[in-house]
């Protein structure tokens, strides 16, 4: 399989630098804005450190890169070429950690959504699954741009 990013994107995902405020989760903090749902960012006391924590509806939203959280059959979670087994063994462990956080957060009562990168793109569908897993479909309707 041929390289998807760009040498520059790929060394910064080599690096393994957990970026805040990247463009998915800018997407999904914006359709939660327009839906009127008040929330904050990393919580570093919860399980995971959470993107986004919504108190009042005890969820909180992970937004993942599908790369470095390897998004079950999705094309971008695509495995490297070269050094195959440090870079399976240190994937794996992003996603057992994964669950492992998600499993704890429902423990302590909290609803877990996760938000694929891939999934943003369209912004409509976006913001009606959100509203829908927010349990707020009746106001999503009238909302226009
Ligand atoms: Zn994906």
């Amino acid at each position: 399989m041929t390289d998807i990013v760009d040498p520059a994107t790929r060394s910064r995902m080599m690096a393994g630098i957990r970026n805040r405020d990247t463009a998915p989760e800018m997407a999904v903090r914006r359709e939660l804005y327009s839906l009127g749902i008040h929330y904050r960012l990393h919580n570093g006391k919860l399980p995971g450190r959470p993107d986004i924590v919504i108190r009042r509806l005890h969820t909180v939203i992970f937004v993942h890169g599908c790369y470095w959280h390897r998004h079950p059959g999705c094309r971008l979670a695509y495995t490297p070429k070269s050094n195959v087994e440090f870079w399976q063994r240190k994937l794996e462990g992003n996603a057992i950690r994964d669950i492992e956080n998600q499993a704890r957060l429902i423990e302590m009562g909290w609803r877990v959504i996760v938000i694929w990168e891939c999934e943003v793109h369209d912004r409509t569908a976006l913001r009606e699954r959100l509203a829908k897993l927010l349990g707020m479909e009746s106001e999503a309707e009238g909302i226009t741009e």
